[in-house]
């Protein structure tokens, strides 16, 4: 049977556009669908996306050898990718985490220093004394070091980038379509792919839905994730605080225990024209499981629950903030058990599914959709590409 295309890519996200790039310079007939960023959100009654935001961390410093080698991995690419998109993503504003002193190997800050050795990864450590005047933006306890990554490190704009995939990908000879797919079906030789107002055919199918990778009928049985809630807060400063906080890193910031963390990104400027300082944690407020329930969530504007407690941890960390306007936003996360990502086969041979930014796939989302290529040309990852670890878990 002649299909319309070898591959498609559901998902026109971070990973999606990722692979659809990469695929595109590897074989003809590839196809990525999936909308666009809805005009209004608190009207939008179809699938979202966890990357509707200007700016994401990057860095390679990372308690994970696995997640940092993606990072170091995509980060070769930024410049390329923005020299050949003509779309600039990546803003070098450097990396700050920040916390009590850590015991060799232990917690997430000396296990990070452990493979920042491994990988040479180039990061300063702050005494608390310099910590504080080199940052003098912070209020920190006057016990905690910092370990700065000054290069290579900062944020990226998920927007920007993704936009600058798509580009590269159509460059490529890669046919984008702008709709959500409503069911996947294995159809013995080929795959079936259901739009609104069509269904297109494929040899080969790539789910990369993130949080919505289990709902529409995308896969033959859903990926083992948890789709959690994050509430996000922004800080509209004015020209006093863009004085003091404009040449900020981007920023972790750990409490007493690691998941007491905040992060922190540096004031960049939003298309409604005004210039936010933003921060969120890392509190599971609410866990989703149904379509309508996260449709409501991204209509709203976050939880207080994570809000308030933000709030009050800004002020204390930054406390020039006092006085700004404050808005929250809503975004989810998906999880797996496995805390790595996904990017394998389901029991179909003919689709395949990419997933599971457990939260820090933003900076990574060019190396996972590499490897979302390879898996759909060579049918299988190697253990230089993690094949082991990304195995996908089926419920
Ligand atoms: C508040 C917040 C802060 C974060 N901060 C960071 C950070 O600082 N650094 C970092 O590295 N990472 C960060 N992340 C994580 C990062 O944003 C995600 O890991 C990343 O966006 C996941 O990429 P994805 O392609 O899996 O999903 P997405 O980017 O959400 O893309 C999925 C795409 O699938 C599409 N889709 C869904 N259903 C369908 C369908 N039925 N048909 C067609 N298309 C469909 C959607 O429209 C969407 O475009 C953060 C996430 C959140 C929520």
């Amino acid at each position: 049977m002649t299909v319309d295309f070898k591959v498609i890519i559901i998902g026109r996200g971070m990973m999606g556009a990722a692979a659809a790039r990469h695929l595109s310079g590897m074989i003809d007939g590839v196809a990525l669908i999936g909308p666009r960023e809805p005009a209004e959100r608190k009207s939008h009654d179809g699938v979202f996306a966890s990357h509707y935001d200007e700016a994401r961390i990057t860095r390679t410093f990372d308690d994970n050898l696995v997640w940092a080698t993606l990072a170091a991995r995509s980060l070769d690419r930024y410049a390329e990718i923005e020299a050949t998109s003509g779309i600039s993503f990546f803003t070098e504003a450097g990396c700050l985490f920040a916390g009590p002193p850590p015991s060799p190997g232990q917690g997430y800050l000396g296990r990070a220093l452990d493979i920042a050795n491994t990988l040479n990864i180039g990061v300063e450590t702050l005494e608390p004394a310099a910590l504080s005047d080199r940052f003098p933006q912070f209020s920190l306890n006057g016990s905690f070091k910092g370990y700065f990554e000054r290069h290579r490190a900062g944020h990226v704009n998920p927007r920007a980038l993704v936009k600058a995939q798509v580009v590269l990908a159509e460059a490529g000879g890669a046919t984008v379509l702008d709709a959500t797919v409503t069911g996947v079906e294995d159809a013995g030789t080929h795959v079936e792919v259901t739009v609104s107002d069509r269904v297109y055919t494929a040899e080969k199918v790539l789910v990369a839905a993130g949080g919505f990778t289990n709902f529409n009928q995308l896969l033959p049985s859903p990926v083992d994730t948890r789709v959690s809630a994050r509430t996000v807060v922004f800080y509209e400063l004015g020209e006093r605080e863009l004085s003091l906080f404009g040449d900020m890193p981007s920023s972790i910031i750990f409490g007493d225990r690691d998941e007491d963390h905040v992060y922190i990104l540096p004031p960049v400027r939003y298309p409604d024209g005004k210039t936010y300082l933003k921060l969120g944690g890392d509190t599971e407020a609410r866990i989703f499981d149904n379509l309508e329930d996260i449709g409501a969530w991204f209509r709203s504007d976050g939880d207080p629950a994570e809000l308030d407690p933000l709030v009050a941890k800004a002020l204390e960390l930054m406390p020039a903030l006092a006085g700004c306007p404050v808005t929250a936003a809503p975004c989810i996360a998906s999880f797996t058990p496995t805390a790595y990502p996904y990017a394998g086969f389901t029991d179909s041979p003919r689709i395949a599914v990419l997933t599971g930014g457990n939260f820090v796939a933003a900076k990574s989302s060019d190396e996972l959709g590499r490897l979302g290529a390879v898996l759909m040309t060579r049918g299988r990852l190697g253990d230089g590409d993690f094949g082991r670890e990304f195995a996908p878990v089926f419920r």
